[in-house]
């Protein structure tokens, strides 16, 4: 029996408990389980950075969502990078970004991979060509794509970046933070690895940080579950169950975000103080036709640059009252932010740098005409 999308996010991992019947997976709020006899833990829990019931759910959770062979929660999306880096990669590898790699990604391959002798290039994944002539065919391990990229809305064809990296037996990580399962399954495209901050739509009320890494085969699987215990960068129980408790709505979630956002996409297409929206869902922008063909919907996520430069991006920012300034996306809640002094000032100076008139949109799952409403008081 092969179960749906929402109801795999509502029961996969989540058997009522044996003991009780509880409904929903307790918090095991432990970090050691007591041994029946020496070399006889209870099916197989001895310690909580190596096993724990409710990282167990979630985990067990995503993978069915995402339609791996495994997967593991760590203490954030970053954390789930680091360990999938130095799991797959060694000194003298290389490794293709995107060049509008989410910040603190280009950050952890500039300012950290990098002195560990793990060479990287920043290329435009969208054009096959381009990834082609980047693409080192004796170094090259990893293609590490974001579609949609963050904050540029970018998109890379997964199927055709996948055929390329296993021609020359690299492999291809996919970071679908911004589609989340929902609109987007990688794995089914050919992705070998997919990555998440849970942190963003999956957890999706702002109240927890976290992340993940779901694997197409069993192998890689079982060497980053060695990574995740080797490295120790878990996720405590209570945020897993947060994260697990945030997963069971994510598909009605999703269908709001992407249902608003169209309408706030609409309304700031034809606002003479924006210059240009960027959306995957336009049929304007140069990635749409491989986002119809790979996401279900285009998501919550919007940017767009302000007609009147850089100030005028900031006042954006700084005037609206149901969009809430702060980093971080894909909660209930509409955020707005900068990204070029805010989420991707790490990246100032670099060849990542953003422009200076964008703002991002997390368009939130609120009542739509008090979006609006907003909106136009702010670019008023
Ligand atoms: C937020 C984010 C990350 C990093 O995740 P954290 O949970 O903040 O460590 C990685 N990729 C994308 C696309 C993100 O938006």
């Amino acid at each position: 029996m092969t179960y749906g999308f929402d109801t795999l996010a509502i029961h996969a991992g989540q058997e009522p408990e044996a003991r009780t019947g509880s409904v929903v997976p307790p918090i095991y709020q432990t970090s050691t389980y007591a041994q029946d006899a020496v070399g006889a833990p209870r099916e197989g829990y001895e310690y909580s950075r190596s096993g724990n019931p409710t990282r167990d759910a979630l985990q067990e959770c995503l993978r069915a969502l995402e339609g791996g062979q495994r997967a593991l929660t760590f203490a954030s999306g970053l954390a789930a990078e680091d360990t999938l880096l130095r799991a797959l990669c060694r000194p003298g590898d290389h490794v293709l970004i995107p060049d509008d790699a989410y910040g603190g990604t280009f950050r952890l391959f500039s300012k950290v991979a990098e002195k560990w002798g793990i060479d990287w290039t920043a290329a435009p994944l969208g054009d096959l060509d381009a990834v082609r002539a980047a693409f080192r065919p004796d170094h090259t391990r990893l293609i590490w794509a974001e579609t949609p990229t963050n904050p540029l809305l970018g998109i890379a064809d997964i199927a055709a970046l996948a055929t390329l990296a296993h021609e020359y037996d690299g492999m291809l990580v996919v970071d679908n933070t911004f589609a989340s399962p929902y609109l987007q399954q990688p794995i089914a495209h050919g992705a070998d690895v997919v990555v998440h901050s849970t942190t963003k739509y999956l957890g999706g009320h702002s109240d927890v940080v976290g992340g993940a890494l779901i694997a197409a085969a069993a192998g890689i699987g079982e060497d980053l579950a060695f990574h995740q215990n080797a490295m120790g960068a878990v996720n405590g129980p209570f945020d897993a169950w947060l994260t697990l408790r945030g997963i069971r709505t994510l598909g009605v979630r999703m269908d709001r975000h992407c249902r608003n956002a169209e309408r706030v996409v609409e309304y700031l297409a034809q606002h003479e103080a924006v210059a240009q929206v960027l959306y995957p869902g336009l049929e304007s922008h140069p990635g749409h036709e491989t986002a119809a063909k790979q996401m279900s919907a285009y998501g919550g996520m919007i940017s767009f640059r302000a007609a009147g430069g850089p100030e005028q991006a900031v006042r954006i920012c700084n005037s609206t009252k149901v969009f809430t300034l702060a980093e971080s996306l894909g909660g209930v809640e509409s955020l707005i932010e900068h990204p070029g002094q805010m989420t991707h000032l790490s990246a100032a100076g670099s060849p990542l740098e953003v422009p200076a008139d964008l703002v991002r949109l997390s368009v939130g799952i609120e009542s739509v005409d008090d979006l609006l409403a907003d909106l136009e008081q702010a670019l008023g």
